[in-house]
Parts: C-alpha cells; structure tokens; sequence
C-alpha cells in the first residue's frame, strides 16, 4: 500500500520530511529512491530538522555517510550512488547503523535492499508537470511502518491534496 504526496516547492518538501520526521523511531530505516535532483536530501533536511537537528544537512555523494546528533534521535544519512558492490555498503559500517537506536536514511537506498533489513520505509520521489513539482510515494515495508500507515497517512494530508 502506498502513501500518495505532492510537493511544489524545496521548501514544501523539507516540512514533509519534518512531519514524516515526528513518526520516526529509534531503528528505522528510510530508503529514498529517485533521480538526480529530485529532493531526496531536501526530504532528509527536513526530517533532520524535524528530530530537532541544528546542523545543516548536506548531501553525503562523496563521504557517503554523514552522522547527525543532538536531536531526538541520532541520524545516519547515507548516499550509496558511487557504491559499486553492496560489500561496500557493509564496509562503511553498515551493519553497526542499523543495530543502533537511530535513524538511517538512505538515498539511492533501493541498490542495496539485500542488504536492508526487512522493515523500512521506502520514499520515492518523482518529477511533477512544473519545474517545482515533485510526488513522493511512500511505501510501507515490513509491519513495523505498515502499523504506522494511519499517523503517515494524517501527517501527509495536507500534500496529499495537492496531487
Ligand atoms: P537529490 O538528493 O534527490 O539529488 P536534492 O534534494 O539534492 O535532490 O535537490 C533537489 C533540487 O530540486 C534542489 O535544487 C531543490 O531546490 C529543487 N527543487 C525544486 N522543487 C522541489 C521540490 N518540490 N522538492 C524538492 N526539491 C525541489
Ligand atoms: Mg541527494
């Protein structure tokens, strides 16, 4: 079952991260998936915000991981478009993330499913008509977000009626 939301501005996007954010608990896994440009690190901004997070969040392409504390719950944002093998993934410590009390939120996550765990959120995110417009579908994997799919479905209201 997926979650349906319409965004029309960088700045509309980040305050869904940030309500999604107000649903998040310690060990969830958030795969983002979507081309180039689409908003996957404006959504994780938002989110990051929405932990209370002060640090300006930037996009990890080259570091791969950046780790964010000092909000509700610690962030782990990964990037894995330059990992060639899902071994990498594992290399930086990937593991070690997921067993934490956390939150790992990962673009391009959809490359390295076999090596997530079963429950996760999958956000994909899509180009609309104008220049500004994006959809991000939210899909609920595992019963962990499957059981949260209602408070999802009310914290996106306000997006949902704009698609
Ligand atoms: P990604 O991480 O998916 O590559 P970014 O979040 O880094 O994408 O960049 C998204 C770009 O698209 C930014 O330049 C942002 O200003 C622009 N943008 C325009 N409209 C939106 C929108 N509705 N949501 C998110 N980003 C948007
Ligand atoms: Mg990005």
């Amino acid at each position: 079952m997926t979650v349906q939301a319409c965004t029309r501005s960088v700045d509309e996007t980040r305050q869904l991260g940030e309500a999604v954010a107000g649903l998040a608990r310690p060990g969830d896994v958030v795969v983002l998936a979507g081309d180039l440009g689409a908003g996957k690190t404006a959504f994780v901004q938002g989110f990051s915000r929405g932990l209370g997070i002060e640090d300006r969040v930037t996009s990890p392409t080259f570091t791969l991981v950046h780790v964010y504390d000092g909000g509700r719950l610690p962030v782990h944002h990964l990037d894995v478009y330059r990992l060639d093998q899902l071994s990498e993934a594992l290399d930086l410590g990937l593991a070690e993330m997921l067993d934490g009390d956390g939150v790992v939120l990962v673009e391009w996550g959809d490359a390295i499913t076999p090596v997530l765990p079963h429950h996760l959120l999958e956000v994909r995110v899509t180009f609309g008509e104008g220049d500004d417009d994006r959809r991000l579908a939210f899909r609920a994997v595992g019963s962990s977000w499957h059981g949260r799919l209602p408070q999802l479905e009310l914290a996106l209201g306000p997006w949902s009626e704009q698609c």
